[in-house]
């Protein structure tokens, strides 16, 4: 698989303001907090990764981005912490300010302001032919249907406080992309949701791996996605793992980088045998490439 490499940005922090007012401005004075992101592209569907170095201990961080909180995790070096940030598939290019909260130990708090620029990206169409009953459900399964609907958004929804993943992401399975995140739909001539997953190509029976540590919150077979496994990696980050054949972990289990945790299959609305792997990160669809891209290897410090 192609990752690109990608460097740090420099800091650009805009403004530097206390809450609540009055507070005394120590620590936060000068540049006493810096803040710099990487990522493939500020665009639709990526992952930015944040880092937040202050000269005082902290005792948490958290960042305001897109309408949502997104954890902030202490690295080893306690004065320096990192956070994962996501720009949804179908967010608006845009001017946009992330806002980082930060608290020291003796309970001082500051805001900072954190320009984000999200350029336009041209997704391509991509036209599918699969079984009717998968575009016009019949009337039977649309119960169940909007039963799995609701239990999946609740189950990604949820923002895990512990943080299980450590280190780089892996690819689930060696083949390589058949069919890029983000692609528009027309199935069977209708327009469907875009495409907020990224598929492999794999025969059915590869081993699924996990591409970092968590725990199975679901293993069982969805009308759309057929046999469907979904990781919780912590802090409101999941995998999510469709179509498979079979199943080799079970709700409850503790999983570490590399474990099996199905077979690739056919299953659910499908053309043929390959793995669709989807990231959602604090309930926002993004590529997994590009947190392969931004936890690649050599970032033990995440
Ligand atoms: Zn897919």
């Amino acid at each position: 698989m192609m990752v690109r490499q990608i460097g740090f940005h420099a800091a650009l922090v805009l403004v530097l303001t206390f809450l609540p007012p009055g507070r005394p401005a120590f620590p936060f004075q000068g540049e006493s907090i810096q803040v710099r992101h990487k990522a493939r592209a500020l665009q639709p569907g990526e992952v930015i990764a944040f880092t937040i170095r202050s000269r005082e201990r902290l005792a948490s961080v958290e960042l305001l981005a897109f309408d949502k909180t997104f954890p902030a995790f202490a690295t080893k070096d306690t004065l320096v912490w990192n956070a994962l940030v996501g720009i949804d598939l179908e967010s608006r290019p845009g001017s946009y300010v992330a806002r980082i909260r930060a608290a020291t130990k003796s309970a001082e708090l500051a805001e900072l302001q954190y320009k984000l620029v999200v350029r336009p990206k041209a997704f391509p169409t991509r036209r599918l032919t699969v079984d009717e009953k998968y575009v016009t459900p019949p009337p039977e399964v649309l119960d169940r249907i909007a039963l799995e609907t609701k239990r999946v958004g609740a189950i990604l929804a949820a923002v895990s406080d512990g943080k299980y993943w450590n280190g780089r992401f892996v690819s689930p399975v060696p083949g390589p992309v058949i069919s890029e995140f983000g692609k528009r739909n027309i199935i069977n001539g209708k327009p469907r949701s875009p495409h907020a997953g990224t598929d492999f190509r794999a025969q059915s029976g590869t081993p699924v791996r996990a591409p970092n540590a968590g725990r199975i919150v679901l293993a069982e077979d969805l009308y759309f996605s057929g046999n469907t496994v979904i990781i919780d990696h912590g802090q409101g980050l999941y995998s999510y793992f469709a179509h498979l054949s079979g199943f080799a972990a079970r709700v409850g289990d503790v999983v570490e980088r590399g474990d099996v945790v199905g077979q690739v299959g056919a299953t659910g609305r499908v053309t043929g045998p390959h793995l669709h792997w989807s990231v959602r990160l604090v309930g926002t669809r993004v590529d997994p490439l590009s947190l392969i891209a931004v936890l690649g290897p050599n970032k033990a410090a995440y």
